[in-house]
């Protein structure tokens, strides 16, 4: 049995974390797939809110370009309100091709 928020690991049979009293699960939750380490992602722009970030993401991605965005210093989730800035990051190898969808983007707005 797992704690979900302590991420413990307690005997069977125990119901609740001894800890912060969370209900225990039978297994964590599967973690986020990671991005293949090999790629080495570079700073690609920085989206001035969630929704140009959001757009921009979006059309990587329909473009088969894996993207990383981050505010702060964790990787953003479209659940959390962002304020301020987004830094897009894709891989190194699809840089340019993915200038070139940006600025194609741009233009179309
Ligand atoms: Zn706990």
């Amino acid at each position: 049995m797992f704690c979900p928020d302590c991420k413990y690991e307690y005997r069977w049979g125990i119901e609740k974390c001894p800890d912060c009293g969370a209900d225990l699960v039978e297994r964590l939750p599967e973690p986020e797939p990671k991005v293949k380490e090999e790629s080495k992602f570079t700073l690609l722009c920085t989206a001035q809110d969630l929704v140009h970030a959001t757009l921009l993401k979006e059309t990587l991605e329909t473009n088969d370009i894996p993207c990383l965005v981050k505010s702060g210093g964790g990787v953003m989730t479209t659940l959390e309100p962002l304020s301020g800035y987004a830094k897009i990051y894709v891989p190194e190898e699809k840089y340019e091709e993915s200038q070139k969808i940006i600025e194609q983007l741009e233009d179309d707005l």
